[in-house]
């Protein structure tokens, strides 16, 4: 898994899975010890795109 922050500071974990040739970006929100997929920023509410996360 890897940090990443959105715009708004907060930060999400991303989990990288290979599909067709392409990577599929599965979202958690970050917790310490535990999380849940998300789409949105837990921070902002902003949707969450691998492209725009910092
Ligand atoms: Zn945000």
């Amino acid at each position: 898994m890897q940090e990443r922050y959105c715009d708004c500071g907060k930060s999400v974990l991303v989990d990288f899975t290979p599909k067709n040739h392409d990577w599929l970006a599965t979202f958690w929100e970050h917790y310490s010890n535990s999380g849940r997929k998300t789409q949105i920023c837990p921070g902002c509410g902003r949707p969450l795109h691998i492209h725009t996360l910092r």
